[in-house]
């Protein structure tokens, strides 16, 4: 016979299949569905799979709005974000029903920071164009003036949202003999150990030669880059952008980068993703896209599941998520 004062596990569901370092620590002390399938679940199969769930481990590709937490029933206690942006949550549903919603701050920084210095040297140095150039057979003799790129020592980088990886690439800037501009309305640093200037928007377009975005995305920061944006920038200038896809109008910057009203932009994030390829974007030399793998590194990867995976375990067992976007839950 059953033994019926045995606790039964938690139910969960995890929306792809993440790395072990997580997932094995849910699988421990949770009833686990998990959804294997190289896409992520269709909007149906989402609805049907969160049905009953105490738990939700989702991913940034996922929309998990009122509808779906309603799907989820009033047993839902906790959704983990499997990533440190959280606008694919609506937050605001969440908090309304005292649902903890965690993400995975921190630990991605470095690694996306990196991405985008890469990005910033691919595209200023033209690496990319230069690859393509020999392989098509163009590479004919060493020349003075063979694709020349721009330079970074003495150079202005402008960094736009100077939070956790915004001031990550500024300490990666110092190590280029880079002068630093930041703008960021929420932050001022007085202080800082780093060389870094704060300044309003419309300088740091206009004297910027880099330019490396990192807000989140909000009401605020869709479009922030649109045309106005790009017309106030210089003619030599790079804009990188690993924050997220709708931060830029692509329309505005197929446009700049079409009449070299700018040098180059490398865009790690798009809008939609993937990025179709009909995407007019993918005809110019001077734009760089890769696919959202700004955090794509095996340490980086590991403890975002690590991360999502406490939070949710954390979530389940009533206590405070150690990284939870919306702690007003707890009032
Ligand atoms: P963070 O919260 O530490 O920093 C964001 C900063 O942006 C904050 O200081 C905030 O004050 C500032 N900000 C908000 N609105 C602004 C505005 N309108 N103008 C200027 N600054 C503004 O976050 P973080 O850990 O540095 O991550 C930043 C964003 O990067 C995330 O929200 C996420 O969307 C994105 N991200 C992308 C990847 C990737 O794989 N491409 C990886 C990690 C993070």
């Amino acid at each position: 016979m059953q033994n019926k004062s045995r606790k039964t596990k938690p139910k969960v569901f995890i929306t792809r299949i993440i790395r072990d370092k997580g997932l094995d620590l849910v699988r421990e002390s949770c009833t686990v569905d998990l959804w294997t399938g190289e896409l992520p679940p269709k909007r149906e199969e989402l609805l049907e799979h969160v049905n009953g769930v105490d738990g939700l481990l989702c991913l940034l590709t996922d929309r998990i709005d009122a509808e779906i937490m309603d799907a989820a029933g009033p047993g839902l206690k906790v959704i983990s974000n499997h990533a440190v942006g959280f606008d694919n949550i609506d937050v605001m549903a969440a908090t309304l029903r005292r649902i903890p919603v965690g993400n995975t701050p921190g630990i991605l920084t470095d690694a996306t920071a990196d991405m985008a210095f890469a990005l910033m040297m691919a595209a200023g140095r033209r690496v990319v164009e230069a690859e393509k150039f020999l392989r098509q057979g163009k590479w004919k003799t060493w020349s003075p003036s063979l694709l020349l790129g721009v330079d970074f020592a003495g150079a202005t980088i402008g960094i736009i949202g100077f939070g956790r990886i915004g001031q990550a690439v500024a300490k990666r800037a110092t190590g280029f003999s880079m002068r630093i501009l930041y703008y960021d309305p929420n932050l001022l640093i007085e202080n800082s150990d780093l060389p870094v200037i704060s300044t309003d928007l419309d300088t740091l377009l206009r004297e910027s030669d880099f330019i490396s975005l990192h807000v989140p995305l909000t009401p605020e920061t869709r479009h922030l880059v649109n045309a106005g944006f790009l017309s106030k920038l210089k003619s030599n200038a790079v804009l990188i952008n690993t924050s997220r896809g709708a931060v830029v109008d692509q329309v505005a910057l197929y446009q700049t980068l079409k009449e070299h009203r700018i040098f180059a932009a490398a865009l790690d994030v798009t809008d939609p993703e993937p990025l179709p390829l009909e995407s007019p974007l993918l005809k110019l030399d001077n734009c760089i896209i890769v696919p959202h793998i700004a955090s794509a590194s095996i340490q980086s990867r590991d403890m975002m599941s690590y991360i999502s995976a406490n939070n949710l375990l954390e979530g389940l067992n009533n206590q405070r998520l150690p990284h939870c976007v919306n702690p007003e839950v707890y009032d």
